[in-house]
């Protein structure tokens, strides 16, 4: 009989709701146990909870981007408990621009937030747990990212993408789209395979619920990717329905 830790151990950011949450309860009921990474413990708690009560295997992890010391201490916590890390999950992010509005006045200091959290957040996780990824057999990086951070659709005649200047979160998640590529390229040689992420337009708080697509929906994709084949790909960057252009 298989025990909590024998199966995969999968790490999200961000999963105390929305598409975060979801992705962590698809996880769960694939038998991952799932490190619910939140930056509040009341609502991370409150959500690792949740998935046990569905019969997962979840727990806590204090994680806040903008502070690396929490990183770190759960890159040791993680070490000390499992010795490794199958799944990583960087889901958590922030869009402080509620609407489309010309780069031209888009505040700084918003566009300095937003890399803080999304793009630096990330990469620092992502170094803090590679060592613990490096020691899994089939490990899996995936960045969420967003269609609107392609360049190739926000350079397209007429697209949805071209008429959604954000100028904080698209310029991030291109350079999430970026990071995802310079990682991959690093790890080729290795089993750890990186991919990047489109959720779709989904109905959680980050869209004033407004999406179009339920949180469920929008884990499917990170989920795939997070339970990849060894033979799967790397480098690459997939919403739902398949491979998408950077
Ligand atoms: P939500 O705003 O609903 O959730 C964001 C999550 O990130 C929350 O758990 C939030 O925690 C967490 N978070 C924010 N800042 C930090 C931080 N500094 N440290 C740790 N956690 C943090 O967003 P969604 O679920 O909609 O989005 C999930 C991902 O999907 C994001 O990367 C987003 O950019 C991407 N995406 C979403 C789309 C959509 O339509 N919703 C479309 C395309 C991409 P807290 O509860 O404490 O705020």
């Amino acid at each position: 009989m298989s025990s909590p830790g024998d199966g995969p151990i999968s790490l999200v950011t961000g999963a105390n709701k929305g598409i975060g949450f979801a992705i962590a309860k698809g996880l769960s009921q694939l038998g991952h146990t799932v490190l619910v990474g939140a930056r509040d413990q009341t609502r991370g708690e409150a959500a690792a909870a949740d998935l046990r009560t569905h019969g997962g295997d979840a727990r806590f992890l204090s994680i806040d981007l903008t502070n690396p010391s929490t990183v770190t201490q759960a890159a040791a916590w993680i070490d000390q408990h499992f010795g490794r890390l199958d799944g990583l999950v960087n889901n958590a992010a922030i869009k402080l621009e509620w609407h489309p509005s010309p780069p031209s006045t888009a505040p700084m200091e918003l566009v300095r937030q937003t890399f803080e959290t999304n793009v630096f957040g990330t990469m620092t996780v992502i170094q803090a747990m590679l060592p613990l990824l490096e020691r899994s057999p089939s490990p899996r990086i995936v960045n969420m990212s967003s269609g609107l951070g392609s360049l190739a659709l926000s350079t397209k005649e007429g697209s949805k993408y071209q008429q959604r200047p954000l100028l904080s979160y698209n310029v991030a998640k291109a350079a999430v789209n970026s990071l995802t590529v310079q990682f991959a390229n690093e790890l080729r040689a290795t089993p750890i395979k990186v991919n990047a992420a489109d959720p779709g337009y989904t109905n959680t708080d980050m869209t004033l619920r407004t999406g179009t697509r339920n949180p469920e929906d929008g884990a499917v994709v990170a989920i795939r990717l997070a339970t990849l084949p060894d033979d799967g790909p790397t480098g690459c960057f997939f919403d739902e329905r398949g491979p998408l252009p950077w």
